[in-house]
């Protein structure tokens, strides 16, 4: 690992330059070699670690909390349950974890938007959201979320009228936040099947409204 160190390289990870081809498949050899060193030493079973894939490919995602949003949205008293101890109501349906053990759920109005970020690395609600996207973790949203809300949804393609306030929460290492977005016009009629489906995982981030399906 050495022979390329850099004293001016970033600090952050996420700066780092993208892998070359050969670089990735060095990388693969080297997971390669430690998940069966890991396995014939005992260390872990081979059943354990494709169990964690599945995880990360199969049961974390927007999906989930987007369930959460359209339950919220047509069942009052769960909206009430999710505002007031959202870790407990995200349970309900299933859904909570490593990276989700204590969740807050905050939520759109008309007149108050909120946007959530960390803005000291990259924490994220991962039960409900599955993991975060690379703007996400990048310093350019972290720092400049924080500085300028406002502008940087505009870059988002998010225009907040003057009149709205707006609110950006920090996540951290012990507090996630979900944004529940604002149920759009025109869908009064929709199944809850039909809502879960229009909702983003921008919108849970707070980057994006869902716009109405007209
Ligand atoms: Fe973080």
């Amino acid at each position: 690992m050495a022979e390329k160190h850099q004293h001016d390289a970033p600090p952050s990870p996420y700066l780092e330059k993208r892998r070359t081809a050969a670089e990735t498949e060095a990388l693969e050899e080297r997971v390669r070699r430690l998940e069966n060193l890991l396995t014939e030493k005992g260390i872990v079973s081979k059943k354990t670690l494709d169990r964690v894939v599945s995880i990360y490919e199969n049961d974390l995602g927007p999906l989930n909390g987007a369930k959460v949003v359209a339950r919220a949205w047509v069942d009052e008293a769960y909206r009430q349950r999710l505002l007031a101890d959202a870790t407990k109501a995200i349970k309900e349906l299933g859904f909570g974890g490593l990276q989700g053990e204590h969740m807050v759920v905050v939520e759109n109005t008309a007149t108050v938007h909120n946007i959530v970020a960390c803005t000291l690395c990259s924490c994220y609600p991962w039960p409900v959201l599955g993991l975060p996207p690379t703007w996400y973790k990048n310093p350019p949203y972290r720092s400049r979320i924080a500085i300028d809300p406002r502008g940087v949804l505009v870059e988002f393609g998010l225009e907040l009228d003057d009149s709205i306030e707006v609110r950006v929460w920090d996540s951290s290492a012990e507090i996630r936040y979900l944004v529940l977005p604002e149920r759009p016009q025109g869908t009064e009629g929709f199944s809850e099947e039909e809502l879960t489906a229009l909702v983003t995982r921008d919108s849970m981030i707070g980057v994006a409204r869902i716009n109405s399906p007209s």
